[in-house]
């Protein structure tokens, strides 16, 4: 197999996004590095944002973990899917009345701008597929019947992701699942998936910062999301080996899809001092 290189960058970039679990946590443990990384980044003025794919947690909660674990970080600089998958909806489906397949702070995003919401298959005209650990088969019952029978609602889902990363290789089934089990009855496909890789969040993200996304980069630990938003977004990018994807996941990628840095430890993305060149 062929070998990947680790490589640091050289020099500072404008703005650094962050994913946050398996980038910068670990359950309830920051990971090696993440502190001296972020107070760096901060100590120079340089914009900080986290951005999650989690649709579970709204960004409010995101900000009491991170003060919890010693990163005391404002709510606006917080990007995750409760707010695109809200933004998504009021932006490009004002009035539809949605069903969504979702916990409480997805749901209470939904109340607050005011989206329709509904469990009756006949009124539905978008299921919102999400991670929802209270999924059951009542649930996608709702969803088939609004798709296969009544044939007016189609599918969105928040993120793409299988799985999310806990403490000790564990995990629990992500949104992906979700969605799956509603196109395996259904016969329909996903419409729009508004996470990571979607460069939706990096306009979110970014909102309000005078930056230029080129000189920019996205920290995370999925090839397939965090990697692969940058690409999209036309932004470096930065694979830290603490979460789910690994080297040999990165030699499987085409050469253009790869990150421009990769590094085993997140404070390895602080440029190195200059060497003293010797003549
Ligand atoms: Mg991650």
């Amino acid at each position: 197999m062929e070998t990947i290189a680790l490589g640091r960058p050289t020099g500072f970039h404008d703005a650094y996004l962050f994913d946050l679990d398996g980038t910068i946590y670990l359950g309830e443990d920051l990971l090696p590095g993440a502190r001296r990384l972020i107070e760096e980044l901060r100590g120079r003025d340089i914009p900080v944002r986290f951005l999650s794919n989690n649709p579970t947690k709204a960004p409010a909660q995101y900000a009491e973990k991170l003060a919890r674990l010693g990163l005391p970080t404002p709510i606006g600089d917080i990007a995750n899917t409760v707010a695109t998958m809200t933004t998504w909806l009021t932006t490009n489906h004002p009035d539809a009345v949605v069903f969504p397949i979702a916990e409480r702070p997805l749901i209470e995003a939904f109340e607050a701008a005011g989206i329709a919401m509904s469990e009756d298959p006949d009124e539905i005209d978008i299921v919102v597929a999400s991670y929802d650990r209270g999924f059951e088969y009542r649930k996608l019952q709702i969803a088939f019947d609004a798709i296969w029978f009544h044939k007016r609602a189609f599918l969105v889902a928040t993120n793409p992701d299988r799985y999310c990363p806990f403490p000790g290789g564990r995990g629990e089934p992500d949104c992906a699942a979700v969605v799956a089990a509603i196109e395996a009855c259904t016969g329909t496909t996903c419409r729009q998936v508004v996470g990571k890789p979607d460069a939706s969040m990096v306009a979110q993200a970014l909102a309000g910062l005078d930056v230029d996304p080129t000189r920019c980069v996205m920290v995370g630990d999925r090839l397939g999301t965090d990697i692969e938003l940058a690409h999209r977004a036309g932004m470096a990018s930065a694979l830290v080996l603490t979460g789910d994807s690994t080297l040999d996941d990165v030699s499987a990628l085409p050469e253009d899809r790869r990150p421009t840095y990769i590094v085993e430890s997140i404070d390895q993305l602080i440029p190195e001092p200059a060497t003293v060149s010797s003549r």
